[in-house]
């Protein structure tokens, strides 16, 4: 017996259908409608074939669940860079749906060519691949490649071969090997599967990292008794029937499937000790080289393998890092459902020694969605957003939503949800902590407009909370969210907001201080339809503001008193959906590197000794970002101690960003004694005085009394960290 533990899967081989490349993708869509699970296009039958790869992924946009992909795919006919493009591009259409079977059989294709085009696949599907590629073999040659698509899973690369040569190969590199019934006998197939496992040993692999398929054709496809024998004696797990659109073939096709399939899959799981067809993913043997030792890799929950990231995986580039933070963690688990989020906190309750980071959008200012060594719970794929209640205006959104998006599916009701400045933010940090966004002082924070949210808590357990249930952590999650859980949906009530005036004015500033005076002068007598944001520098300063209005006298009218500060030297207004604002900056894939230096203060006016303060620090040179937004308005409307976003008197909120944190503080010290107080999102340090300075006494000494019932044992502790009211270690169970 030599089962390798795969469930036992069915696919079909259609042939490339020269001359009726459209008849080859029907049957396609009729495979993905009988259940099979996979649909290959082999390469190169007949003369005059479609591309396999193109007809793969003309199919993948027909059907939804089947894999799709090429197979036979001659390593010696294209380059492997184009197959890296061709692939990783329907894999990134297709959803993960993508497979590649290079062929290594017949007829003969050097196996050299095969093995460079596995090196090159792989190296242009790398995420932390940070330099361009290059390969400088016999067949395939690269210099200073740009890397493919970014990928959220590998491609699986499968070599197809019928010989002991290729059989090797397969062994030593390939994600899965494929033999055709047609070239081999049962003698052969045995003989073959012992080359592989060799080969693989010999190459430090287990061989049950190479998955086995076997091509068959005519009446040995319906011999369901030979097919499991060929499971349980030879570690089978995919059949492939080789169709080629005659109707006989049609019909074989739907026996294969229905009456086939079924009977195989019976005769296995009887034949075999129970559980002994898992659908647990092994990673490959250099995949698991890069394993951190005190991570428990192989006790990740069954849902949520597939989509875990370790360092050593193809994705593992794109997910390591935050938007201004370099990464290194150990595993990043992405849930797709509150069920997967409370089973990925099962696990980093086994891995409390480990840091922890909490990720929806990767944009957090502190950096701490990601980590060096320790786990990322990443809720990225919780991003729905949808309509609950027309007239209500309650809208459902996912942690992992952009703002960006929530602005696009909002604008055509005629509705806005103030966030922020940045589209490319995340729901789940921003709306855990406060949101100060461009239309606060007309609508308040985007947390007043929350009216319940969805929250698994340390233990696992879904709670919902809002005015009615679990109150106490409604209060706590406006503006302390990320010590009591992960949020996993929120509901607001949206504002109808028609087109906006949006304008971005820039000024000669010479003198830094007395710009900022004026601005205060400017903010203390504007109406609430505005909210300006500044950005100072030296010798400019620039101006951001979005009016609630979309009358251009209004505009016009409340913008005037800027222009008035200094010489305006650069200007445009225009009138535009709040959603084209949002959709300002495109957003690239998160390549943060070091350690985010950010300072916050919370400022109730601007006075002649903060300007001064300030001025001093921009001329020092040890910022390049100091910007202010105006708070207030409708921010100050609600109570302090209605939310745990408790400085609501405050009018302008300040953000400084350096690069030396200990060379930032030497000058944001003086402007910090004129604050009441500081933003979480826009801070990076986490000492126990920013903590303070974040919350009053009162609140604070609530949020504690809360995190002792809700997270006794400081699960969530790699952010700004509320103590437990009760004495706590990392340790405890
Ligand atoms: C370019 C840029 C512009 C910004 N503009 C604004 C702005 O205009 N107004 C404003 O208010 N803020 C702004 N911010 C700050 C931003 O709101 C915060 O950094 C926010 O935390 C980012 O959310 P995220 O989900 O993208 O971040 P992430 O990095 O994914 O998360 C940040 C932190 O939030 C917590 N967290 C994340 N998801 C959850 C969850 N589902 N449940 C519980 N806790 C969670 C975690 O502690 C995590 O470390 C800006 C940030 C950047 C980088």
């Amino acid at each position: 017996m030599s089962s390798y533990g795969h469930p036992v899967r069915f696919g079909v081989e259609i042939l490339g259908g020269a001359g009726a490349p459209g008849d080859a993708v029907s049957l396609a869509v009729l495979a993905d409608q009988l259940g099979y699970d996979l649909v290959s296009f082999a390469d190169g039958v007949e003369e005059g074939d479609a591309d396999p790869l193109t007809l793969a992924a003309w199919s993948a946009a027909r059907t939804s669940t089947v894999q799709v992909g090429a197979s036979r795919l001659r390593a010696t006919a294209r380059p492997a860079s184009i197959i890296a493009r061709g692939a990783g591009s329907l894999q990134l259409l297709s959803q993960g749906r993508a497979m590649v079977m290079l062929g290594a059989g017949t007829p003969a294709v050097d196996l050299d060519a095969v093995e460079e085009s596995v090196a090159v696949i792989r190296s242009l599907h790398d995420t932390a691949r940070r330099s361009r590629a290059s390969h400088s073999g016999t067949y395939h040659r690269l210099s200073g490649a740009e890397p493919g698509p970014s990928l959220e899973q590998e491609v699986p690369l499968w070599v197809h071969a019928s010989d002991a040569a290729g059989a090797g190969l397969a062994g030593r590199v390939a994600d899965g090997w494929t033999v055709d019934l047609a070239e081999v006998d049962l003698g052969g197939l045995e003989t073959l599967s012992a080359v592989v496992d060799g080969a693989a040993t010999d190459a430090g692999r287990d061989p049950r990292e190479v998955r086995r398929a076997v091509t068959v054709t005519g009446p040995a496809a319906l011999d369901a008794d030979a097919l499991v024998a060929m499971v349980v004696d030879h570690g089978m797990s995919l059949f492939v029937l080789r169709a080629d659109g005659a109707a006989a073939g049609v019909s074989q096709m739907r026996t294969f499937i229905e009456d086939v399939a079924p009977a195989v899959r019976d005769g296995a799981e009887r034949a075999l000790p129970p559980g002994a067809l898992t659908s647990r993913r092994l990673r490959r043997a250099d995949v698991r080289a890069r394993r951190r030792p005190d991570i428990a890799y192989d006790e990740v929950p069954e849902d949520l393998v597939e989509m875990a990231v370790e360092p050593g995986d193809a994705a593992f580039g794109k997910v390591r890092s935050t938007y201004l933070r370099g990464g290194n963690p150990g595993l990043v688990l992405r849930p797709r459902s509150e069920a997967e989020v409370a089973d990925a906190l099962g696990f980093a309750r086994q891995h409390r020694h480990l840091p922890l980071g909490i990720r929806s959008g990767g944009h957090g200012i502190s950096g701490r969605s990601t980590n060096d060594g320790g786990l990322v719970i990443d809720v990225g794929a919780l991003d729905d957003i949808t309509v609950l209640d027309q007239a209500a205006r309650l809208v459902r959104i996912g942690p992992g939503a952009r703002w960006r998006d929530v602005a696009k599916v909002l604008q055509p009701h005629g509705w806005a949800l103030s966030s922020g400045d940045y589209g490319g933010v995340g729901v789940g940090g921003l709306a855990t902590a406060g949101g100060i966004g461009f239309l606060n002082r007309k609508h308040g924070l985007t947390i007043d407009h929350l009216r319940a949210v969805e929250v698994v808590l340390a233990d696992g357990t879904l709670v919902r909370a809002s005015g009615t249930e679990n109150s106490e952590l409604f209060w706590a999650v406006r503006g302390a969210g990320a010590n009591f859980g992960v949020a996993v949906a929120f509901e607001f009530v949206v504002d109808e907001v028609d087109e906006v005036g949006w304008a971005q004015l820039a000024f000669q500033a010479p003198d830094p201080a007395a710009y900022l005076e004026a601005f205060g002068r400017v903010v203390a007598d504007l109406p609430r339809e505005t909210t300006p944001f500044l950005i100072l520098g030296q010798g400019m300063a620039q101006v951001m503001a979005m009016v609630d209005s979309s009358d251009p006298a209004v505009i016009i009218s409340q913008l005037q008193p800027f222009v008035d500060i200094a010489p305006l030297v650069q200007q445009q207004v225009v009138i535009a959906p709040y959603a084209a604002v949002m959709n300002m900056f495109p957003e690239a894939p998160h390549d943060g590197r070091g350690e985010p230096a950010s300072r916050s203060a919370l400022v109730r006016e601007i006075t002649p000794g903060f300007a001064a303060a300030s001025a001093d620090l921009i001329r020092s040179g040890v910022s390049h970002w100091y910007q202010i937004r105006t708070v207030g308005g409708a921010v100050a409307d609600v109570a302090s101690d209605a939310t745990a976003y408790a400085h609501r008197d405050t009018r302008f909120a300040l953000t400084v960003m350096g690069g030396n944190a200990q060379r930032l503080d030497q000058w944001f010290e003086p402007v910090r004694r004129h604050s009441e107080g500081l933003y979480l999102s826009f801070e990076s340090d986490r000492s126990p005085d920013r903590i303070a300075d974040a919350f009053p006494p009162a609140t604070l000494a609530r949020l504690r009394r809360l995190k002792a019932q809700l997270d006794p044992h400081n699960l969530f502790q790699d952010n700004f960290n509320i103590a437990p009211t009760q004495d706590d270690t990392r340790s405890a169970s």
